[in-house]
């Protein structure tokens, strides 16, 4: 290791847990392997490149295998070559990004594969051209996970869009992540958020559950034939899983709290004839054909055995109304469900009731702690600048910049931290952006209710939350925003 990398490591990561994570994981990708020399080109770009391994190479490009302060995260695989070409790949060799020279020619944000393609270059051009570099090289293994050309490529992202629609939002989704449809919409009424439907939220059936599973599987088998034990996460599409498991319960008379009948009443299942069926009329004939959230998670695993780490999205008053046994049993020792994405936007108490989350910052403690208590990876997602700098709220004008305060503060306090040897939890920072048809984009393109941020204001306030979280020591991401604004497909 040279003198470059040494201090790369004494200074550029934030704390030596992460340090000894990625050389765990390293270490068990690599435990067979002739571990060749440092790459040179990569220099090229980085004067202290990021821990990796060379992998591949001939005289003119290297490719490697990259680690970093977080081995959760694409891109898994660099190519660096003679000519100033730097291509990212994901863990699955799918191509993340193109840079030539200074130059990045190529992107994509996640797995929706929305390439952003410079001009005058050609996605097809590019794509084909870094392949054919990489199988010009002499491997020491991992071969195969490169076995792709350019229309390949943008055929595996074409049919992916089966497996979701436009407005589905997937969080992280990485190249890795299978992922499965088991709903529509959202009984709830966020003024925000594109789910809420005048006609509720629609359970998929079992049997078109099952149906989405085996369509995410032939997909799978398509395009990662030889590689699917790399694809190890899975991703339950819906807005909040748990409502299954109140539904069930209702319908069997099994429900131990009232306190969401009212929402409950707003579900109903569909099969896979598209008919539709109100939660209430439901008999006890078809009571079978609503699944409990622990048997949609044991279907998911038993076509995708492979997958080590499965989330999907809860809600503040479905994990507080939901058996703590129930819970555990649908975390099963993280052998089910292991992380879960839970919406808090704010813990002030009178922003969530203006924005219609109808939920106290007590009730969202309970729910953060109830989760960690059981050992799920607790994700909480947290919106800067959904209400502009001020808005008016029953006779008063309120400044929203305390409530970012509170919601930064009662987070450090909530949230188990990135030193922690077993499970820190995560939280992603979204910068609000307004989405078409919402009530709260009414309100903002109205101006009367909500006084909007001078420019930069915004800005500062995310880079602020941002630091103050890391400060804290907890794990932020910027991913959500990525997988709200980015998920519109370009190829
Ligand atoms: S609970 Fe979540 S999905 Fe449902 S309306 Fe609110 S933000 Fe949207």
């Amino acid at each position: 290791m040279g003198k470059d990398e040494v201090l790369f490591m004494l200074f550029d990561y934030s704390d030596w847990n992460k340090i000894f994570r990625s050389f765990y994981k390293l270490k068990n990708n690599f435990s067979n392997m002739e571990i060749a020399k440092w790459s040179e080109y990569l220099k090229q770009f980085y004067r202290s490149p990021p821990l990796h391994f060379v992998i591949a190479r001939n005289d003119n490009a290297e490719l490697c295998r990259m680690s970093g302060s977080d081995m959760e995260k694409d891109p898994s695989y660099w190519l660096a070559t003679k000519d100033r070409r730097l291509v990212k790949f994901g863990e699955t060799g799918l191509v993340k990004s193109i840079q030539r020279g200074e130059e990045v020619v190529i992107d994509r944000a996640n797995a929706y594969g929305n390439f952003q393609v410079k001009q005058p270059y050609s996605l097809k051009t590019e794509l084909d051209s870094a392949y054919e570099i990489v199988s010009s090289l002499d491997f020491n293994g991992y071969k195969e996970v490169f076995n792709w050309r350019a229309q390949r490529v943008i055929d595996r992202f074409g049919d992916y869009r089966e497996l979701y629609d436009g407005a589905d939002i997937i969080p992280e989704y990485n190249d890795t992540m299978s992922i499965i449809k088991i709903s529509e919409r959202c009984p709830r009424g966020c003024i925000y958020c594109s789910e809420p439907s005048p006609k509720g939220m629609k359970l998929y059936s079992r049997e078109k559950i099952e149906q989405n599973i085996d369509s995410a599987r032939r997909l799978q088998l398509k395009y990662h034939k030889g590689h699917t034990s790399l694809m190890n996460e899975g991703f339950i599409n819906c807005s909040d899983i748990l409502w299954f498991h109140l539904a069930k319960a209702y319908v069997t008379g099994n429900l131990r709290t009232h306190k969401l009948d009212n929402l409950i009443r707003r579900l109903s299942i569909v099969d896979v004839e598209g008919n539709v069926t109100p939660i209430g009329d439901i008999s006890s004939k078809y009571w079978d054909t609503i699944l409990d959230s622990v048997q949609i998670q044991d279907m998911f695993k038993s076509q995708f055995p492979e997958l080590r780490k499965t989330g999907t999205f809860v809600g503040v008053p479905t994990v507080n109304a939901t058996d703590y046994r129930f819970l555990e049993e649908l975390y099963n020792k993280a052998q089910r469900i292991n992380r879960v994405l839970i919406g808090i936007e704010s813990f002030d108490n009178t922003e969530s009731a203006f924005l219609g989350k109808n939920e106290t910052s007590s009730e969202k403690i309970d729910a953060i702690q109830k989760l960690q208590g059981i050992d799920y990876k607790v994700k909480v997602i947290i919106q800067v600048g959904m209400l502009g700098k001020r808005f008016y709220y029953d006779g008063k004008w309120i400044d929203t910049e305390k409530g970012l305060e509170k919601t930064l503060r009662i987070l450090a306090q909530v949230m188990r931290k990135s030193y922690d040897l077993r499970k820190p939890d995560k939280v992603h920072v979204s910068r609000y952006t307004l989405i078409e048809g919402t009530p709260l984009k009414r309100l903002h393109d109205e101006g009367k209710v909500i006084e909007p941020f001078a420019p930069g204001e915004l800005d500062e306030r995310v880079d602020r939350a941002f630091r103050q979280l890391r400060k804290s020591h907890i794990d932020v991401d910027a991913d959500y925003e990525a997988a709200v604004e980015k998920r519109k497909r370009m190829v």
